[in-house]
């Protein structure tokens, strides 16, 4: 009775790939060898989410003047 789902890719990198279906809405999350499938609102919800957590986690860095991915720490002044 269903149809096969003809996703659409949304975007790729190294990471992780998004595909999209047109008919029914669904999105899939692929990292790696796992999926999680998803409806459009949730991507939008993770999509914030993640957002905010990596602008939350690099203030943190910088708070604590955590320069690992930055690969220099930042010029401490000498007294
Ligand atoms: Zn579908």
């Amino acid at each position: 009775m269903e149809k096969p789902c003809q996703h659409q890719q949304l975007v790729e990198n190294d990471l992780c790939s998004v595909t999209y279906c047109p008919d029914c809405g669904s999105v899939d999350l692929n990292l790696g060898s796992m999926t999680l499938h998803l409806s459009g609102r949730q991507l939008e919800g993770l999509s914030e989410a993640f957002n905010k957590a990596v602008a939350r986690k690099r203030t943190l860095q910088q708070m604590q003047g955590d320069g690992e991915l930055l690969g220099d720490s930042p010029s401490k002044e000498l007294h």
